[in-house]
């Protein structure tokens, strides 16, 4: 399959393998995504055992965070940063950000010694790269530690002295909203969300900033998950209404917001949704890409998740630039305009949107610097 055929859909990829040992597997997995650049370090003394997977250089250095969490296997870790930092390298390209995507894992030792010095350690791993590779916090991971990788290489962002705090959550929900309101001007010509209905499948971090943000200009939210204190926590402070997990799909409102997980838009899901626009910011929300040609034909509006979910991102290159936080709220702002150019692009070449935002990726990611 050619670079310019390839979909961006993990949940397709992963199950084009087929029985060879998990090593094979993993590194036909890495081909197919078009990475050649992936590296592993292990260090007896501190404990490190890292990888670093850097998806594509065309377009600048690749940009991703860096998790620190534990793995059943090394084969787990190792799949997990070959696909973070795939899906980082088209986040960048359809934001148009000067980076290549890239993602690294520490894999969390049962017990770590000193989290200092090990953390020292992926910073000279880090630095090793020659800024191919710049890092950033990620899950298990905090702006303290970015300080002490700090030390150790120039090539790190997100550190206590960056700005925009820890949790790049209501920077991710502010894209999503702005991805909204974008679809609703496309789909029902409104310029504003107030009256708009809007079904949040999960009440975690972004489901609870996107509730804050939506409930402030008019719009009704009914909410859902499955950790009740999420919820009531949503109920209490934005007055929201809120429904079983399973009945988030039925709700009839304009807009589904999946905010929880991947692989919630399916031939179920879609049958029965009542919204004609589907709009959040749960990674890979399309269980194959197919569903969104499906949606298209129902007349259903998708904004492609990859797109309005990267706030976060945009934040980490604007810090990374040593741009200011109000940068960042207007870039994220921006999504506005760039998820309707999509839109357009899509209408005009009667393609679906997520074709044409995973064609617009792949244009970018094709074209060196
Ligand atoms: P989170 O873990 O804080 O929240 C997810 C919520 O979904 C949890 O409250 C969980 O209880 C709930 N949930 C789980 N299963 C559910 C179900 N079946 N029905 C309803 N709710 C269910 O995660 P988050 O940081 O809010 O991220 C949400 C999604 O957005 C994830 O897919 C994540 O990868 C994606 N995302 C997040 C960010 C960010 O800045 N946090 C950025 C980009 C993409």
């Amino acid at each position: 399959m050619t670079e310019s055929t390839k979909p961006l859909n993990v949940h397709a990829v992963k199950s084009s393998r087929s029985s060879h040992s998990a090593y094979d597997s993993l590194m036909r997995y890495a081909r197919f995504l078009g990475y050649g650049d992936v590296h592993v370090k292990f260090d007896e003394k501190t404990g490190l055992h890292a990888i670093v997977a850097i998806h594509n250089l065309n377009r600048g250095p690749a940009i991703g965070g860096c998790r620190f969490i534990s793995y059943n296997s090394m084969d787990k870790a190792m799949e997990d940063a070959l696909r973070l930092g795939y899906m980082m390298s088209y986040k960048a390209a359809i934001v148009n950000l000067p980076h290549g995507g890239a993602k690294s894992v520490i894999i969390k030792p049962r017990v770590i010694k000193n989290r200092e010095a090990l953390l020292e350690k992926f910073g000279e791993f880090v630095e090793e790269l020659g800024g191919r590779y710049i890092t950033a916090v990620d899950s298990g991971t905090s702006p303290a530690d970015m300080d002490i990788i700090a030390k150790r290489s120039r090539f790190v962002t997100c550190t206590t002295k960056s700005g925009g705090g820890s949790d790049p959550s209501p920077l991710t929900a502010l894209g999503v909203r702005r991805g909204i309101e974008a679809a609703v001007k496309f789909q029902m010509d409104r310029e504003t969300l107030d009256g708009i209905h809007v079904a949040i499948q999960g009440a975690g971090h972004v489901g609870y900033y996107l509730a804050k943000e939506l409930t402030a200009r008019g719009a009704r939210i009914t909410i859902t998950d499955i950790n009740t204190n999420a919820l009531q926590k949503c109920i209490d402070e934005f007055g929201v209404d809120v429904c079983r997990p399973d009945e988030i799909y039925d709700v009839n409102a304009n807009v589904f917001a999946p905010c929880a997980l991947g692989a919630t838009v399916n031939m179920d899901s879609i049958k029965r949704m009542k919204a004609t626009i589907v709009a959040g910011s749960a990674n890979n929300q399309l269980a194959h890409s197919k569903y969104a040609a499906v949606m298209k034909e129902k007349g259903i509006l998708y904004a492609p998740d990859f797109l309005i979910n990267s706030g976060g991102l945009i934040h980490v290159a604007v810090t990374y630039a040593e741009g200011t936080i109000q940068e960042s709220l207007k870039k994220i702002n921006d999504l506005y305009q760039m998820t309707y150019d999509v839109f357009e692009r899509a209408a005009s070449e009667d393609l679906d949107t997520h074709k044409v935002a995973v064609k617009i990726a792949q244009e970018r990611l094709n074209i060196a610097r």
